[in-house]
């Protein structure tokens, strides 16, 4: 070994001075550049998602909320291909539009008895002794049914599909993948307009990316990406942000922020949490018309709380959002907090 060095070092020194520094920043630039380091990283992340899903079918999506780039991406096919029900993810456009609109704030507050009657239709929460009283972040925090029902009341079907609608929901993210599906966004109709109360229908239909890709703007002070996937450390370094839109958040992003860190403390995204760090989580369960049974599980997080880099997205074919979605996405936390000094 010593002999080696030796023999580089008089090679470098019988060459003239500057042959020898150039070589050397070369070979310090190649052996550990940023985006080999960020590959290496994004590469167990990929691993820790792999590893928690464990085989089960759904997709995992992990995201760089500042520029769109794609970090990790588990199940590919079914993560850009295969639009299904966003769940209780609807809540927070309902909550950013109604904040907006200044339909209501962070003030607001609901009473939550368990189940609740609407023009004609008995209702019920998740919860069924009822959260009791409650402003924005807590409902966020709890994922009340109920709040949201009545919120979703306040602003209208109309104002919900167009909320949808201007995030993106409907239309295809524009990633660097074959095989996009655009998933579905129908505008209220008769009989359906009650459906987008609560965000739970059929009406609305999104795949994992365009999950993660729309919801982000929400957390990030509005940007929508394009997200992008990256495979190699050259890649990763010519890429350039691409911007699809911006989107006002500017009174609503705080209040979605405050409500998704509460719900990884003390609400029910707490399966995400990581010891010794701040995330945001949001969970979801949804189903599809006609087969209220069987559930897809989804959760949302990002990290760390005071400032996001990293978006997450776990999607199950059957399961609930909470209870099994959550802590696939804890894992991926765990390893993008590991102290290896890459962020
Ligand atoms: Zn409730």
């Amino acid at each position: 070994m010593g002999t080696t060095i030796g023999t580089i070092a008089r090679l470098f020194f019988r060459r003239p001075a500057q042959w020898g520094a150039a070589a050397l920043l070369i070979a310090a630039v190649c052996c550990s550049s940023p985006s080999e380091l960020t590959l290496k990283k994004d590469e167990l992340l990929t691993c820790a998602a792999t590893g928690a899903m464990d085989g089960r079918p759904g997709a995992v999506v992990v995201m760089d909320v500042r520029t769109g780039r794609i970090r990790a991406m588990v199940q590919e096919e079914t993560a850009v291909g295969w639009a299904f029900p966003p769940g209780s993810l609807v809540k927070l456009v309902t909550a950013w539009k109604g904040i907006e609109e200044g339909s209501f704030g962070p003030e607001t507050r609901f009473v939550c008895s368990g189940s609740a009657l609407l023009s004609g239709i008995q209702y019920q929460c998740w919860y069924p002794p009822g959260h009791g009283d409650l402003d924005l972040v807590h409902a966020i925090a709890y994922s009340c049914n109920l709040y949201f029902l009545s919120l979703g009341d306040r602003i209208g079907p109309d104002s919900t599909y167009r909320a949808l609608a201007e995030l993106g929901f409907g239309k295809k993210t524009g990633i660097n993948l074959p095989g996009e599906e655009a998933g579905r966004l129908d505008p209220p109709a008769e009989g359906l307009g009650r459906r987008y109360l609560i965000g739970d229908t059929d009406a609305v239909t999104a795949t994992p990316v365009q999950v993660i890709t729309y919801l982000s703007a929400l957390v990030n002070g509005g940007s929508v990406w394009v997200p992008t996937v990256t495979d190699t450390a050259g890649e990763i370094a010519a890429f350039s942000p691409k911007l699809a839109r911006r989107i006002d958040v500017s009174r609503a992003g705080p209040v979605i922020v405050k409500g998704m860190r509460d719900a990884a403390s003390y609400g029910t995204a707490t399966n995400a949490a990581v010891e010794g760090h701040e995330i945001m989580g949001k969970t979801g369960t949804g189903s599809l018309l006609g087969a209220p049974w069987a559930t897809h599980a989804w959760f949302l997080g990002f990290a760390p709380a005071e400032s996001p880099e990293i978006a997450v997205v776990v999607f199950l074919y059957r399961g609930m959002g909470g209870r099994d979605a959550a802590p696939v996405a804890r894992e991926v936390f765990r390893a993008y907090f590991d102290e290896d000094g890459v962020p």
